[in-house]
């Protein structure tokens, strides 16, 4: 007998004989406490996040999905979706809900003659960088390659070539699709079109995604790119020339910011290990001759430690930043958006680096606009375009008796850059203390939103996500 969370906040009991039908209507396996799979796949990045689901079911196809989302649903069982569990929140993972993993469904198809890809939803970024650049082609995605490409693209998604061709969601051709109900539907600007647009920037809310269809572009195999690293003394000035680099960029370029201590990386030299530092990281989504140029201006400032800016393959340079990510860290997270950085803004940076909580604690401010600010806010879900930075307070230690400093730290920073920041913020870097800020994350698109979570999840069943509740049926007569 099986003790699970039910929809309703009450326990409900699933029998020796229930779970075997479910069992025997799957490709994949059900597992739970003790069982093959059930650790693997409660683990999720983000080693704050320690739940035990009730029953795990290890999807393989479509067919597992729609049976695992109509035994939920027909038993009144609370169920969560893991993609890649890479989500700092960790709503993947509930304690004794079911857990839908779909984490076995990696694969990847790439057309080279239509440039385009056909990805499980199970897909991590790595795998789908590795079959596309096969044909030298890209899908814009995010910068740490063991995230899964489910979570991200319906977040949103963004990266190292996003500036040049857009957003993950700005790529995606169609999505396939398990409903509340237990329907197969295709998601795309002409089959179900309200669906596609919500799931674009929307979440998990409408359904389970089993595959994604993308448009791919032309990149690599090598792209000009690395690290310029600067001792932090010279940051203030550095961040404002960083500022105007940004602003005169072209698409092809994008460059962050890192400050942090800095990792014993090996072409640092020693006496660097450990101290403040301010990294430029930047890639050139193009020709390396006009990378050179593009990224003479900022190669030409103040008097770096190291420069290890040059051609590396963009599959390696997608997976540059994972040794510093690696699974099982404890984490915690603050966002913001800029249109602008402010003076004081920057300088309100700087203050805190002078009080990092540990050496793995990082502001990295991402560099964003480009081909993706040429979309407009309501033509996908996802409404912040106009935001040229999204910083992330990136806390991560390892003791739980840092948790209280990590968190205060990241919370004071994030309070104290607020006069100057846009009032968005990216859904994929919301912790789960964050309900509060939904209607920042979906801006003017949330009624929408609602509305279509509405139609296609009504009784709101896919609720173990950054939760967008149905429009109630008297606002959607009004
Ligand atoms: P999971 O934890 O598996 O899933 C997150 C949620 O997505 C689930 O709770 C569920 O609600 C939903 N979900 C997952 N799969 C499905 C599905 N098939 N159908 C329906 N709902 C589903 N984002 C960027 O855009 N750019 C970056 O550069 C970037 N870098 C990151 C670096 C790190 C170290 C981390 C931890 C995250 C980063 N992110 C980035 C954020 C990332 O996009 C989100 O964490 C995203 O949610 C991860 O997707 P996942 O499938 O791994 O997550």
């Amino acid at each position: 007998m099986n003790e699970l969370k039910g929809l309703d906040g009450c326990t409900k009991m699933v029998d020796a004989e229930t779970r075997e039908t479910l069992d025997s209507a799957l490709r994949g396996y059900t597992a739970t406490l003790g069982d093959h799979g059930f650790d693997e796949a409660r683990t999720i990045w983000n080693g704050m996040i320690d739940r035990s689901p009730g029953l795990v079911v290890r999807a393989l196809g479509t067919s597992d999905i729609r049976a695992a989302v109509k035994f939920a649903r027909d038993n009144a069982i609370l169920m969560s979706v893991r993609g890649g569990g890479h989500q700092i929140a960790g709503l993947a993972v509930e304690d004794g809900a079911m857990m839908l993993d779909l984490s076995l469904m990696r694969s990847v198809h790439v057309d080279p003659a239509t440039r385009t890809a056909r990805v499980e939803a199970g897909a991590l970024l790595a795998d789908v960088d590795r079959e596309t650049q096969v044909h030298g082609l890209a899908l814009p995605v995010g910068v740490n390659s063991t995230t899964g490409i489910a979570g991200l693209t319906l977040g949103g998604g963004f990266g190292w070539i996003t500036r040049k061709f857009g957003m993950t969601i700005d790529n995606l051709i169609s999505a396939d699709v398990v409903t509340a109900d237990g329907s197969i539907v295709r998601a795309s600007d002409t089959e179900n079109p309200q669906l596609f647009w919500a799931l674009r920037g929307g979440g998990g809310n409408f359904g389970v995604v089993s595959s994604f269809e993308f448009r791919l572009h032309p990149v690599g195999p090598e792209v000009l790119s690395g690290l310029v690293i600067h001792p932090v003394s010279d940051a203030p000035d550095l961040l404002k020339q960083f500022r105007n680099i940004c602003a005169n960029a072209p698409d092809e370029l994008t460059v962050w910011s890192v400050i942090r201590k800095a990792p014993p990386l090996p072409f640092l030299p020693e006496e660097w290990h450990g101290k403040e530092v301010l990294i430029f990281a930047a890639c050139y989504a193009g020709d390396m001759k006009d990378g050179e140029a593009a990224m003479a201006g900022l190669r030409a400032l103040g008097s770096p430690i190291v420069d290890v800016i040059s051609p590396h393959p963009f599959v390696g340079w997608q997976a540059a930043f994972d040794p510093l990510l690696t699974p099982g860290e404890r984490n915690y997270w603050k966002s913001r958006d800029f249109i602008e950085l402010t003076d004081r803004t920057i300088d309100t940076i700087l203050k805190s680096i002078n009080a990092l909580p540990g050496p793995q604690c990082e502001v990295f401010i991402a560099h964003v606009g480009g081909a993706m600010a040429r979309v407009a806010n309501d033509a996908t879900a996802f409404p912040q375009r106009a935001a040229h930075f999204t910083m992330n307070v990136h806390t991560r230690w390892s003791e739980t008796a840092k948790d209280k400093a990590c968190i205060e730290w990241a919370r004071d920073l994030f309070d104290k850059t607020a006069a100057d920041a846009a009032p968005s913020v990216y859904v994929n870097f919301m912790p789960d203390d964050e309900e509060g800020r939904l209607a920042d994350a979906y801006g003017g698109n949330l009624e929408r939103l609602r509305s279509i979570k509405a139609t296609y999840d009504p009784e709101n069943f896919f609720r173990l996500n950054h939760n967008i509740l149905p429009e109630m049926p008297s606002q959607a007569a009004q």
